[in-house]
């Protein structure tokens, strides 16, 4: 069936027709409805993916791949993980949303956990990572005001070139790139930007007004960035001795995706006072983040300053219970950084005329391609060939982040068809 035939067919027969010619569906029809009914936000590798287990899916062609990128970390436990699936199953059959009007009996015990695990007093659950990030702005705002005594709308909030911390409208207020920004305005005002990795630099930039340093403990959408060694535990010293919170937004950098629980721990003396966390907090299953803090902060909140419908939902909170229990028991954060070093080593044995530079920590690893390598982009389109997907990010580097759960024998499978395109891409 031509995908030609399915505008007129879906106008008169709508929907019983979409579900017949679901059968007969290849890819490129798949693709043509999309293009055509979908905002074209994306730019995905043509790839449609029908099913998936642990580290491979499979596309409606009947094609097996190697995911290298666990939807940017948020299926660390491997796609469908069986247990996360059965925590979802049980609770979906007794109580999916109460809202917050009523309390639920899964949401005590998932602050409970969630807060002994990243050693911290309270949380507040949302449900995607840029809303996470919008009530750390909050909180942080609120706790200027009125714990710190900053005068009222004046509160900035300094953040790093080259960040990426979400899509919304304040989110996108505080990018560097002018591609997230452009014909979106007017932005949110009350953000200052500052060199990433650069100490001296927040110093100067903080003012009696500044309420918090929101920082990513390695820049991930900006290219796989490690910050100099030292960095996060001296800005954190500086922060505190500027009565400053320190905001780590972890959402594709924690819960083991670099060979640590928090990838700050990385670095010795660093300390958060406000964790944001996303992606792999559900493995994948359902959209859950949450803001984990101290009461200092996170007690700003009274009744009705803040809220979200779906946000500590007992489907969520039962599914990031099981996820994280997940990460803990499968000792996930260990397999990352012994398979991440693993794969790293490898890496740096490829001979390719393209490759600039391999970093990474854990699982999630950058190839930096030169400048005259053409962009990263037509590389992942020949790993794709290859049944391995990965995908560019800003334009020169490939990132690597397979599910946490992955095997020094797929590592080795991965990284023969690696090689090849590295290596004989003209
Ligand atoms: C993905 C991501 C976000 C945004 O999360 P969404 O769920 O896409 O809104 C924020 N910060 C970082 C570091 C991320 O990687």
């Amino acid at each position: 069936m031509r995908a030609q035939d399915f505008s007129t067919v879906s106008q008169t027969t709508f929907p019983s027709a979409a579900h017949i010619m679901e059968k007969f569906m290849k890819t490129q029809e798949y693709i043509q409805l999309e293009e055509r009914h979908g905002a074209h936000n994306y730019h995905p590798l043509d790839i449609v993916i029908q099913r998936a287990e642990g580290v491979w899916v499979h596309d409606v062609e009947g094609n097996k791949y190697l995911d290298f990128l666990s939807a940017y970390s948020a299926v660390s436990q491997g796609h469908c993980h069986p247990r996360i699936y059965q925590a979802m199953v049980e609770q979906a059959k007794k109580c999916t949303l109460t809202s917050r009007a009523f309390r639920n009996d899964q949401l005590a015990l998932f602050y409970k956990e969630l807060t002994e695990l990243c050693g911290m007093e309270m949380a507040l659950p949302m449900n995607s990572g840029a809303e996470a990030v919008e009530t750390a702005v909050k909180t942080a705002r609120k706790w200027g005001y009125e714990v710190k005594g900053v005068p009222d709308n004046k509160a900035e909030i300094i953040v790093c070139n080259g960040n990426f911390h979400g899509r919304t409208t304040t989110v996108i207020s505080f990018s560097s790139d002018p591609e997230y920004k452009k014909h979106f305005g007017p932005l949110t005002p009350g953000f200052v930007f500052v060199p990433y990795g650069d100490v001296a630099a927040l110093e100067k930039a903080i003012t009696p007004n500044t309420v918090a340093f929101l920082v990513e403990p390695i820049q991930a959408e900006g290219g796989v960035l490690i910050p100099p060694a030292g960095y996060l535990a001296k800005a954190g010293e500086i922060c505190r001795k500027n009565n400053v919170l320190v905001m780590f937004d972890e959402i594709q950098t924690g819960l083991g995706r670099t060979g640590k629980m928090f990838a700050y721990q990385h670095d010795t003396g660093a300390k958060p006072d406000m964790l944001i966390l996303g992606k792999a907090l559900s493995g994948g299953f359902y959209p859950v983040s949450a803001v984990v803090a101290n009461s200092e902060t996170l007690g700003v909140f009274q009744p009705g300053h803040h809220g979200s419908t779906f946000g500590g939902n007992p489907l969520a909170c039962a599914v990031a219970r099981e996820a994280l229990r997940v990460i803990i028991e499968e000792k996930l954060v260990e397999r990352s950084a012994e398979m991440g070093h693993y794969f790293r080593e490898r890496l740096q044995t490829i001979k390719s005329k393209h490759v600039k530079e391999v970093r990474g920590r854990g699982l999630l690893i950058g190839v930096e391609l030169k400048p005259e390598a053409g962009g990263a982009r037509r590389f992942c389109e020949a790993l794709k060939e290859e049944k391995l997907l990965c995908k560019e990010t800003h334009e020169h580097v490939i990132r690597f982040a397979p599910p946490l759960v992955i095997t020094r024998e797929e590592l080795d499978w991965a990284f023969d068809r690696v090689k090849k395109v590295l290596e004989t891409m003209t």
